[in-house]
């Protein structure tokens, strides 16, 4: 058994449609568990909506437009999801009205977008002889915390979707909704943008699959982001603790949460081209592979804010570091890179976390100074060289006149982290890609 998980763009139009069911059809002896994202912008389109239903409008032509083309041009009959076409309007009217969407609305509301997908895509294949079954991520049965647009999958999904999903008849090929499921009380949750990668490893574990295929529209894990450099490299292998330290620094390739459930099962996930499935593309495994280059890709997480604590009590004070991040933990904030000193601690954060409580909150044991507007730029490689790394970006960057504000370097032993200006942060990622993955290093 695998897992063919296949994000928007690859299943933007009919013709893609088309291209997936014959990438499917390649594998239909393995049995495949297919995952589906919502089709094309879906998901963008929705939120566009439920902010227009708050100023009044209600207008789902955009999505309608998109899953009508593509019924039409592949032939199918459209009765069958019209039932959801009107909810979706229902909802919106609902939201226009009462001028309110609250974390759980939304999450109803974006769950159309797989739901839909499923049913068109499911009514193709249907059609063209293979037999296969939509499910919404809980008939699979996936569980979640209430935790309204980042829901947490929880650990009795596993029973639940191996009873749901094992015991299909073998000439049945379940197409699943990435990215939704519902909590303990019933509510339709959503497990954050990206969400759909994470439903596949999960099903993937759960059903102790061969292989986790994730199909996108790259050549796989590049070594930087494609929209930052013009011609990153894919990489062939790397580690599992590699894939999770670059989803969590900022590739927005795959979802971060989506690496340990086929961590913990030991189950190769491999990252493909649906738009060039003879690639090769990245498998991710449990075992490193030898390797020159010390670092495996960059990545660059924008819109981070630098906290800088001082105080003369930290001064070989016991507890005071624990003060400072029981407060963390109060307000659910997290922290990405660290460095401290005698009597200083400076720390990035997210922009979007609670940052003004946190300030008031934090003067009360020290001297607080917050600035945000910066970026991490981090070089990610489980390797044993790593002052090698250190040296040859700082050289790059100082060369340049890049100011590096902050280093993080060793901890984990996967990545090296430097804090620049957001303004920075794009020419940051083109110098280090160039020196490490356009020169030799020595
Ligand atoms: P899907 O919708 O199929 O899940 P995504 O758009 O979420 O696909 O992810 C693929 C995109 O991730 C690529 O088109 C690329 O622009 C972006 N990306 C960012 N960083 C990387 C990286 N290091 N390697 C590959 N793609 C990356
Ligand atoms: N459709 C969702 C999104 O756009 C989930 C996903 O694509 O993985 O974020
Ligand atoms: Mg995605």
């Amino acid at each position: 058994m695998i897992i063919m998980k296949f994000g928007g763009s690859s299943l933007a139009n009919a013709e893609r449609m088309r291209h997936v069911r014959a990438i499917i059809e390649q594998h239909l002896h393995e049995r495949p568990v297919v995952v589906l994202s919502a089709i094309g912008k879906t998901t963008d389109n929705l939120i566009t909506a439920a902010h227009q239903a708050l100023e009044g409008i209600v207008d789902t032509s955009a999505i309608e437009q998109l899953h009508t083309d593509i019924a039409r041009e592949l032939g199918l009959d459209d009765r069958e999801w019209q039932g959801l076409v009107q909810e979706l309007n229902t909802l919106l009217m609902g939201i226009s009205l009462v001028k309110e969407l609250s974390p759980r609305t939304l999450d109803h509301l974006l769950a159309f977008g797989e739901r839909l997908s499923v049913r068109v895509f499911s009514a193709f294949l249907n059609q063209q002889g293979t037999h296969a079954k939509p499910f919404d991520g809980w008939e699979a049965g996936i569980i979640t915390s209430s935790n309204h647009n980042r829901a947490e999958v929880l650990p009795e999904s596993y029973q639940a979707i191996s009873k749901a999903l094992g015991g299909l008849d073998i000439g049945v090929t379940p197409i699943v909704t990435g990215f939704i499921g519902k909590d303990s009380s019933g509510a339709i949750t959503t497990l954050g943008r990206g969400g759909s990668d994470l439903t596949a490893a999960v099903l993937g574990a759960a059903l102790t699959a061969r292989e986790i295929q994730v199909w996108k529209d790259v050549h796989g894990i590049m070594t930087t982001d494609p929209r930052l450099v013009t011609a990153p490299h894919p990489v062939p292998q790397m580690t599992f603790q590699e894939a999770e330290e670059l989803a969590y620094f900022g590739a927005k390739v795959l979802h971060p949460c989506s690496i340990q459930p086929a961590m913990r099962k030991n189950i190769p996930v491999r990252v493909k081209n649906s738009y060039a499935p003879e690639h090769p593309g990245t498998v991710i495994t449990a075992e490193p592979l030898e390797r020159d280059n010390p670092v495996v890709a960059i990545t660059c997480k924008r819109g981070q804010v630098m906290v800088h604590l001082t105080s003369t009590r930290m001064l070989g004070q016991y507890g005071f570091l624990a003060r400072v991040f029981q407060l963390f933990a109060d307000l659910r904030i997290s922290v990405d890179v660290i460095a401290t000193s005698e009597v200083s601690i400076s720390m990035t954060l997210d922009k979007h976390q609670g940052v003004s409580a946190l300030e008031s909150q934090l003067a009360d044991i020290a001297n607080v100074h917050i600035v945000s507007g910066r970026s991490i730029v981090s070089l990610v490689g489980g390797n044993s060289r790593s002052a090698l790394v250190l040296e040859h970006s700082l050289n790059a960057l100082s060369r340049e006149g890049i100011e590096v504000q902050m280093i993080s370097h060793g901890a984990s032993q996967l990545n090296t982290s430097l804090v620049v200006d957001d303004a920075d942060a794009q020419r940051s990622v083109r110098l280090l890609h160039e020196q490490f993955f356009s020169r030799s290093l020595s």
